[in-house]
C-alpha cells in the first residue's frame, strides 16, 4: 500500500503554483483568486466588475465548479474569454488544474485573470493557485461571524468584498464587526462593500484591481 501524506501533496501544489505565478507575471497578467461560499455572489461580482472596467483592462476568467458551466456561460455572454474547470466532486481548485487551464488561454491578450474558485470557505484556503491576489467574497445574508468561524480563508487574503449590501436592512449583519474581525486576520487587507446587481460600490474595487492602470 502506498500512502501519500497530505503535506507532500501540498508541497507539490506549491511547486505548481510557483510555476503558474512565474508564467502569469512573465505575461504581465494580474491574477485574482476569488473565494467564497456558494451563493455569495462571486459570478455576479465578476459581471459587475467587467461592466465597470469598460474595456480599460482585458479580463479573462477561469471558472471552477464541481459540475456544469452555468457561470462560464454567464461570463461568455459578456464576451470575456473563459475556461471552465469541472472538478468532478473536488471541493476546491488546485494549482495543477490552473496550469492546465492556463494552456487554453492567450495570456498575451489578458491583463486581469480572475479565478472563480469552487464555492467553499474551508479547503480553498489551503491551495495556492499562483495568484497575486486573493479576494474573499462574503454576502450580508451569510452572517458577520464568518471571519471568526473560518479564519484560514480570510488570513493573508488581500481584500474582503461584502456583497448584497442592498439586503443589509433585512439582516442583523454588522459590517463594522466583520471588518474588525477581518483586519485582525489580514491587517493589510482592503474591505469593500458592494451591491453588484446595481453596481454600487464597484468602482473602488476596479480601481484597487488596477483597472485604471491599464487604461490605454
Ligand atoms: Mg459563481
Ligand atoms: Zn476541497
Amino acid at each position: 500500500m502506498k500512502i501519500v501524506a497530505a503535506k507532500k501533496l501540498l508541497k507539490a501544489n506549491d511547486r505548481l503554483a510557483a510555476e503558474n505565478r512565474k508564467k502569469l507575471s512573465a505575461a504581465g497578467v494580474v491574477c485574482v483568486n476569488i473565494v467564497g461560499s456558494p451563493g455569495a455572489g462571486k459570478t455576479t461580482l465578476l459581471e459587475a466588475l467587467f461592466a465597470a472596467l469598460g474595456g480599460r483592462a482585458r479580463p479573462a476568467v477561469i471558472e471552477g465548479d464541481i459540475a456544469g458551466a452555468i457561470d462560464a456561460e454567464r461570463i461568455e455572454r459578456l464576451g470575456v474569454p473563459v475556461v471552465q474547470i469541472n472538478t468532478d466532486g473536488a471541493c476546491h481548485l488546485d494549482a495543477g488544474m490552473i496550469a492546465a487551464a492556463l494552456a487554453d488561454l492567450d495570456l498575451e491578450a489578458v491583463d486581469l485573470l480572475f479565478i472563480e474558485n469552487v464555492g467553499n470557505l474551508v479547503c480553498t484556503a489551503g491551495f495556492d493557485l499562483g495568484e497575486q491576489l486573493r479576494v474573499v467574497v462574503l454576502s450580508t445574508v451569510e452572517g458577520d461571524d464568518k471571519a471568526v468561524k473560518y479564519p484560514a480563508i480570510f488570513q493573508g487574503s488581500d481584500a474582503l468584498v461584502i456583497t448584497k449590501a442592498d439586503l443589509l436592512r433585512h439582516t442583523n449583519f454588522d459590517p463594522a464587526r466583520i471588518t474588525a474581525d477581518y483586519l485582525r486576520l489580514a491587517p493589510d487587507g482592503r474591505v469593500f462593500q458592494v451591491c453588484a446587481t446595481t453596481g454600487d460600490g464597484i468602482p473602488p474595487v476596479v480601481q484597487w484591481l488596477g483597472g485604471d492602470r491599464h487604461e490605454t
